[in-house]
């Protein structure tokens, strides 16, 4: 059995309005990842952990989404690129944060994983430690799109106002949404091989206009990625209160608690966050080949590849629960 699942960020408020006129081609991103890996990892010819590494890196290239290029602003009109990656044999796990010019962050990740030590690099060193391991590095004007100056832009008139609070910048930084999702669309996998084993992968620009130096949960361990013998875990929303509550590795310590509900315990880790500001979404797989994709937001883009057959949502119009195989 194999299974991978991807997401490709949570957010928004109030019942979804249907897809936007660019959601076909986040979907069909999706679909293409899906009917490449998944006959590949059910074959056994890649692993759990170059699945999800591969399906990343595929979501990074697609500028829809906030992770490698179409990455968000951060207050300084950059991008800021954070990723990690693990994997279940050993708990090995690598991370990257604040890149500026490596392509594919959760390959740097994935190199670092591999690699053993250390388990994090930052910002200047991380993308040198990339460039030394032969990865593409860009220009950082390549990263930008007029999608995500646009979305920059309103923040910073909400923000500039006269009389804006805070609850203003929220309704930006909290996804708001009008027709596009406003710089949702942090992207990760999940998956699990035909040998068992299981690996997950998470990868984002952050959230728009993001003080310089924040760290989301993205690049935190047990925060945005978890990934132990019982499960892997990829989270999106709010990073602040996934980071409080521990989000990611919260569910497998759920999942200890109440084994074989996997659905449960995530819904319950989103019900811990929820109240620290985070809303958000969880993809996890079991060993057992449980699979869950809940979310608390307006939509979560997400997509499974199970038994050869493939599935995409955005809003609650298909599954956002949890089957069992
Ligand atoms: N969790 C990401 C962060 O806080 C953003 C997201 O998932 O939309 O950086």
């Amino acid at each position: 059995m194999a299974i991978l699942a991807l997401h490709g960020g949570a957010g928004g408020d109030g019942p979804w309005g249907g897809m936007t006129a660019l959601d076909p081609q986040r979907l069909a991103c999706m679909e293409r990842i899906l009917l490449e890996l998944g006959p590949r990892l059910e074959s056994g010819e890649i692993d759990a952990l170059e699945a999800v590494t591969l399906a990343v890196e595929a979501m990074e290239d697609e500028a829809l989404y906030n992770a490698g290029r179409g990455s968000v602003m951060a207050e300084d009109q950059r991008v800021y690129m954070d990723a990690s990656i693990m994997r279940s044999s050993d708990q090995a796990a690598g991370s990257v944060v604040n890149v500026e010019t490596t392509r594919h962050p959760i390959r740097a990740a994935n190199l670092l994983l591999k690699g053993g030590w250390p388990v994090m690099l930052n910002a200047k060193a991380a993308d040198a430690f990339a460039e030394r391991n032969g990865l593409e590095q860009v220009d950082a004007s390549w990263l930008k799109t007029d999608l995500r100056q646009a979305q920059w832009n309103k923040w910073h008139d909400l923000k500039s106002r006269p009389g804006s609070t805070d609850e203003d910048d929220e309704a930006v930084l909290d996804h708001d949404l009008e027709e596009e999702p406003e710089g949702m669309g942090t992207v990760g996998a999940v998956a699990l091989d035909s040998n068992g084993n299981l690996a997950a992968a998470t990868s984002t620009g952050g959230m728009t206009g993001k003080p310089l130096g924040r760290i989301g949960d993205t690049p935190i361990i047990g925060a945005g990625t978890w990934c132990d013998a019982s499960v892997a875990v990829s989270c999106t929303g709010v990073g602040e209160a996934f980071i409080r509550t521990c989000a990611a590795h919260e569910v497998a310590v759920q999942l200890r608690n109440q084994p074989e509900n996997l659905a449960a315990a995530c819904t319950s880790v989103l019900d811990m966050v929820k109240p620290m500001g985070g809303r958000g979404g969880i993809i996890a797989i079991s060993r057992s080949g449980e699979v869950a994709l809940p979310f608390q937001t307006m939509l979560m883009y997400r997509g499974l590849w199970r038994a050869g057959a493939i599935s995409t949502g955005i809003g609650d119009e298909e599954y956002s629960g949890s089957s069992r195989h």
